[in-house]
């Protein structure tokens, strides 16, 4: 073995995807392998850049790359680079197709100056070709769970896209679904993870024990492609203020929201957040404030930044809130945060008893870090997966009941999850009781199983050092010419 080579760092290139659930983990993963003294350098666009340089620590290892964002090509303003951006599906889409047109200058970059390996977003399909062309090893990220990913190939393989009820086959355990999976979404993400299988491996921002070693048995054989769990990636900030500078600025003081969080008693606090994506309609939050307010329970409520602002007339505001809400429950029942919350420093606040979530994998993960059980919620992508980990093979969360599969998170949805159904799993959840109980311990020993993982000498540690072992063999193979 040649020591010189082994001791030498990697330089990696990390390309993240530009929306939150995407560039948070994989950029706090980037900086998992910078702490390992690795020589990292991740490329995003100039606003993503600035967000990143408040939110990662930055140093020699640990450097930013930035190419131009298309913005007057797709017809955007400046500072709309991701996805989370979006105001309606218009510029959703045009925020999508700027994304594609990074392919050129990010080329352009890593043609003249080529890593040892590079890891890349999964909605870059054309990192492959690139990587495959200058010969370097490629790793994939789609910010998924092993779990999700087997039961969408077996849901894809099965074409269970009628189905509104049935069992997905072939998976260890015999899990039940309620909702019906849109055909596009099931066959667009098919045809990507297509690509991600000719990678040599995926980073997974899971631990062993979240997934299952029977799931990733079961990945492996099915696919027979190796997947690196690295995470909780959100575990990287031990810190308060490393939490709360977590992703984009915060809407609320990191005082105020502190101060609220410390006066309340241990796990009497319920935070509902739907991620970075889902817009729910009007008719749908006022069914929320109902309900929680109808429940009794004090909760965090993050709601979209527009949402109460000055301008908002009253009659506006009747349509969402129902009237008088602010005066009987802000700041003595509830915080109602407008925009981006600190959600992993919430998360990990003592107060804190209850997630309801929209069961985004990252959400997900960072509930169970923190050992909080969750109210599941599943909208859009892979989340009616991530729901039935959640509940039905992990005991870890109830159900509001939530059945219908939007293929985005905005626009018109059919169903509106009614009052009576999200008081009664916030009393399920949040009243006490044996149930409540059970869900609750299962949550707090899954959390320490994924705070060991992630310490020295936990799983989660370990795939990493085998990961970098595993990179620099191939570098110095390729390097000796064998
Ligand atoms: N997030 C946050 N504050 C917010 C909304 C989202 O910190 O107000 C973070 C959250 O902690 C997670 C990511 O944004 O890391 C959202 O990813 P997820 O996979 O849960 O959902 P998505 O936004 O992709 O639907």
């Amino acid at each position: 073995m040649n020591m010189e080579h082994e001791e030498k760092a990697l330089k990696i290139y990390f390309i993240p995807y530009l929306a939150p659930g995407h560039m948070i983990p994989l950029c706090d993963i980037a900086t998992l392998f910078a702490s390992r003294h690795q020589n990292v350098t991740i490329i995003t666009t100039p606003f993503n850049a600035q967000i990143l340089s408040k939110s990662i620590p930055l140093n020699q290892n640990l450097r930013l790359h930035t190419v131009p964002f298309p913005s007057q090509e797709v017809g955007l303003p400046d500072g709309m680079e991701s996805l989370s951006a979006a105001t309606n599906p218009d510029n959703l889409v045009k925020i999508y197709q700027g994304t594609t047109l990074l392919r050129p200058p990010i080329e352009h970059f890593i043609e003249q100056n080529p890593p040892d390996c590079i890891v890349a977003d999964f909605l870059f399909p054309w990192v492959d070709e690139l990587a495959n062309k200058l010969q370097i090893p490629r790793l994939s990220f789609n910010g998924f769970s092993i779990f999700a990913i087997c039961a969408m190939e077996s849901v894809k393989a099965n074409s269970l896209y009628e189905s509104s009820s049935y069992v997905i086959p072939d998976l260890p355990h015999s899990i039940a679904m309620n909702a019906t999976p849109p055909k596009q979404m099931t066959e667009l993400l098919g045809e990507l993870l297509e690509t991600v299988f000719k990678s040599k491996g995926i980073i997974i921002n899971n631990f062993n024990e979240l997934d299952g070693e029977e799931y990733i048995d079961h990945y492996e054989k099915t696919t027979g492609h190796k997947a690196w769990h690295l995470g909780p990636a959100s575990l990287i900030r031990r810190t308060i203020q490393q939490k709360a500078e977590r992703g984009e600025k915060s809407a609320v003081s990191l005082h105020k929201c502190l101060s609220w969080l410390n006066s309340k008693p241990d796990k009497s606090v319920l935070y509902i957040c739907f991620g970075s994506l889902c817009h729910f309609q009007d008719k749908q939050l006022y069914e929320i404030s109902c309900g929680i307010e109808n429940s009794g329970h004090e909760f965090v409520w993050v709601v979209p930044e527009k949402k109460g602002k000055e301008n908002e007339t009253d009659e506006d505001k009747e349509k969402w809130l129902p009237k008088g809400f602010e005066e009987r429950n802000i700041g003595k029942k509830g915080l109602i945060v407008r925009g981006w919350a600190p959600q992993v420093m919430i998360l990990s606040h003592s107060a804190v008893g209850g997630f309801m979530t929209h069961c985004g994998w990252n959400s997900t993960v960072e509930a169970v870090s923190a050992g909080v059980p969750m109210i599941t919620w599943p909208v859009h992508g892979e989340q009616f997966y991530n729901e039935k980990l959640i509940t039905q093979v992990r005991g870890i969360g109830v159900e509001v009941g939530a059945a219908e599969w939007s293929t985005m998170g905005f626009g018109e949805r059919e169903e509106v999850v009614g009052r009576e159904c999200i008081e009664k799993a916030v009393r399920r959840m949040m009243d006490g009781g044996d149930e409540a109980e059970e869900i609750r311990r299962c949550a707090q020993e899954l959390g320490d199983k994924a705070n060991l993982a992630a310490q020295e000498g936990g799983s989660s540690y370990k795939n990493l050092t085998a990961l970098i072992d595993d990179l620099k063999r191939s570098r110095d193979r390729k390097a000796s010419g064998s």
